[in-house]
């Protein structure tokens, strides 16, 4: 039997880190075993809907490399791929189980309920399950308000199996009679999963541990309509910290905030995969073909992972110094281009810096650049702080022990440094160096002066006639002179 998994998003939003997770998983258990993977939208909760979130997901997935066999977008031979397209589906499959006594017209009102619950009921009391199905029927007809709940036993329990969790023993009576069918005439979650796995021959269901607990009920609907249940693989959550799931609250929580962030999508792939899963020989740098290769149930996690930003800051430094001068170039440019005092530099000499210090592109400026993406728990640093500070350029910032110099050196040697700079330009670095030897000094004092008079900065990326490659003939001249007339 060719394996059939599936991701079913609700479009609410932007795809999260969580449901990217999910979704990975099921590609890659299916791509291992040279089976498809399916895209589902799961929209019956009309209330939730946001307008473009379908698109943003189906963008999502594709850029990160999970292919989908079959989706709304794509089509396939299972469709429609979306929840609400299939209303008369699940209709259909809602009246046999009527038929059955599998599930059962409910008309109590939202009044009734909500007493019920303040005097201490936990569950539905299945009133209606009592009311005599052709009487249920007529009022049907007459056009009262309804809903369909499932008929669930009262007595015994349910064991099935879980890729992650092993043998689950659930009591019937811990399960409510849920709504299958909302007043709306939509499915719920908990009949739509059911019909919608079983039509589209889904085989292995890979999906959050929320639904643990109430596999048994899918498991008396698929028995109900003489199914057989698919195998199922449920992932623990992914935590922003011991208490916390991760969330928009808590910072980027969406595939496209770690974009925003400055991290390569290879690297979101690769660091989400490795949360909740970790392949045989710990291996943590991986591409695709890898994980296809190597992912394996017995992998995954039996405990919450936590979302470590550093870790993921990690690697995708890893994967940035990976990428050529000119893929670099191409990715840092926006950020660079919102950086407002790296106006006029050259852009593509300074990515060339700053390419093997770069852990996520938003180093390439002060968070407040990147406003929309910066978060209290943003981990950036700013990698070209080192520009603004020679506005506050002090004399005593030439002082340096290791090569002994200071600002009487530094006034000395900075009337020459400006001569050198005017005649050998093109040449700036033998010049320096012959320049040392005449004068007998360290190269190390010329080269801490000629940094510190152009910079402001003991900290930069590259040295000091790089950086005067940077700021480029006038501006190095300019900032030349006004360092020797700051010595006085
Ligand atoms: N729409 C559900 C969710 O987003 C799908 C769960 C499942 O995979 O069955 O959590």
């Amino acid at each position: 039997m060719k394996v059939r998994t599936r991701f079913a998003p609700s479009p609410t939003g932007y795809l999260h880190i969580g449901g990217m997770r999910t979704a990975l998983y099921a590609y890659l258990f299916a791509k291992q075993r040279g089976g498809d993977f399916i895209l589902r939208l799961e929209d019956t909760d009309r209330e939730r809907l946001v307008g473009d979130a379908a698109q943003k997901i189906y963008d999502s997935m594709k850029e990160a490399g999970l292919n989908y066999d079959e989706g709304p977008d794509v089509g396939g031979d299972y469709g429609p791929y979306i929840q609400s397209e299939r209303r008369d589906i699940y209709l259909t499959y809602a009246d046999k189980l009527i038929e059955s006594g599998d599930a059962y017209y409910c008309f109590c009102t939202k009044e009734r309920l909500d007493e019920m619950h303040a005097s201490g009921a936990t569950k539905y009391d299945k009133k209606c399950l009592g009311l005599p199905l052709e009487e249920a029927k007529k009022r049907v007809a007459a056009g009262e308000p309804y809903v369909i709940r499932q008929n669930v036993p009262t007595e015994g329990e349910y064991t099935f199996h879980d890729g992650v969790f092993g043998d689950v023993t659930v009591p019937y009576a811990d399960l409510e009679d849920n709504v299958l069918i909302k007043s709306d005439g939509l499915p719920t979650y908990n009949f739509a999963n059911v019909i919608d796995d079983h039509l589209m021959g889904i085989t292995h269901v890979i999906r959050g541990v929320e639904y643990l607990s109430s596999t048994p009920k899918y498991d008396l609907l698929y028995r109900a309509l003489g199914w057989e249940p698919p195998e199922y693989i449920h992932l623990q959550p992914i935590m922003r910290d011991a208490q916390h799931k991760l969330s928009k609250r808590y910072g980027a929580a969406s595939y496209k905030d770690f974009i925003n962030k400055g991290y390569l999508k290879d690297a979101i792939v690769n660091y989400i995969a490795l949360l909740g899963w970790s392949p045989k020989d710990n291996t943590e740098k991986f591409n695709m073909q890898y994980m296809i290769d190597n992912f394996s149930v017995e992998g995954l996690s039996h405990s919450p992972s936590i979302f470590d930003e550093a870790k993921l800051r990690w690697l995708n430094g890893i994967y940035i110094k990976e990428l050529s001068e000119e893929e670099f170039y191409q990715h840092a440019l926006p950020f660079l281009e919102r950086v407002d005092y790296l106006k006029g530099y050259d852009l593509k000499y300074l990515a060339g810096l700053l390419h093997s210090r770069c852990e996520s592109f938003a180093d390439v400026g002060p968070s407040e650049c990147f406003e929309d993406m910066r978060k209290e728990d943003d981990l950036s640093v700013n990698l070209t702080e080192f520009l603004t500070a020679f506005d506050a350029l002090t004399p005593d910032l030439f002082v340096n022990a290791k090569n002994k110099t200071d600002a009487a050196v530094a006034k000395q040697m900075l009337p020459d440094l400006i001569k050198l700079t005017e005649e050998h330009w093109d040449d700036l670095y033998p010049a320096l160096e012959n320049y040392a030897a005449e004068k007998g000094v360290k190269k190390g004092a010329v080269l801490w002066i000629y940094r510190i008079a152009l910079t402001g900065a003991t900290v930069t990326p590259g040295g000091a006639t790089e950086m005067a490659t940077l700021l480029g003939y006038d501006r190095a001249l300019e900032r030349l002179h006004k360092a020797l007339s700051l010595l006085g």
